[in-house]
């Protein structure tokens, strides 16, 4: 078992010089920020976790909590709320009081990268990173994925080629006893153009809820079955 803290980089993690120079750049201009690696967060016992490209620039970048204080998080907030991965209030503030239920969110990059985009090298840099974040969950069963740069690196992640699951909306595959749900990323583009819609969104996290709780079921018949078994 993989642990926690090979799963997290260290707030100076020296490995990408463009991705260093760029929270360099950023910590001159805003020394406020957060302005490192952002730690994935959530509960260390999920069995859900929730895969993004990389911080935003002015958002996790800024705050220090994935998914906090640019346009993406609300909608993936709000989804998680009505799926019941979430409880509290989402207010784009890390001490906004929100927590996360048997859910777990990172990054596959976990440094901003500018214009949103990281090379092929940054993402095959921080990898052991994200593989050894999903190895860190022991009762990890589902994985939902925000975007092409996400699936695929998932998929690496878990030792599949990336070609191993079909790209799209809505697609699934398991790998390793994991459920993979491909979505379309959260992004103001997306939602903006319509190419995502918020009954889109949760419709991902509706089919994970039945796959979580099929899963559970699952568990207590077999757990029903060994009990009688081992009364007769
Ligand atoms: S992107 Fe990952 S590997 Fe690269 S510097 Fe940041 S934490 Fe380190």
């Amino acid at each position: 078992m993989t642990t926690p803290s090979e799963a997290e980089p260290p707030r100076d993690c020296p490995i990408c010089p463009r991705l260093v120079a760029y929270r360099a750049e950023n910590r001159a201009r805003n020394p406020g920020w957060w302005n490192g690696p952002a730690p994935s967060w959530g509960d260390p016992d999920a069995r859900l976790l929730v895969v993004g490209l990389a911080p935003g620039r002015t958002g996790a970048n800024r705050t220090g909590r994935p998914f906090t204080g640019d346009h993406a998080g609300v909608l993936l907030y709000e989804t998680l709320l009505k799926s019941g991965f979430a409880q509290g209030a989402y207010d784009a503030r890390p001490d906004d009081g929100l927590a996360l239920i048997d859910c777990m969110i990172t990054n596959a990059v976990r440094c901003a990268p500018p214009a949103n985009k990281p090379l092929p090298q940054e993402e095959a840099a921080c990898r052991p990173f994200l593989a050894a974040r999903i190895a860190a969950l022991p009762r990890l069963r589902a994985i939902v994925t925000l975007g092409e740069v996400s699936r695929r690196n998932v998929l690496r992640a878990l030792g599949a080629r990336a070609s191993a699951a079909r790209s799209g909306h809505g697609q699934t595959v398991d790998v390793g006893g994991i459920r993979l749900f491909s979505s379309y990323h959260c992004s103001r583009l997306n939602t903006n153009t319509g190419r995502l819609t918020p009954a889109m969104f949760e419709a991902v996290f509706a089919a994970v809820r039945a796959h979580l709780d099929a899963a559970a079921s699952d568990r207590d018949d077999e757990a029903a079955c060994a009990g009688t078994r081992a009364r007769a």
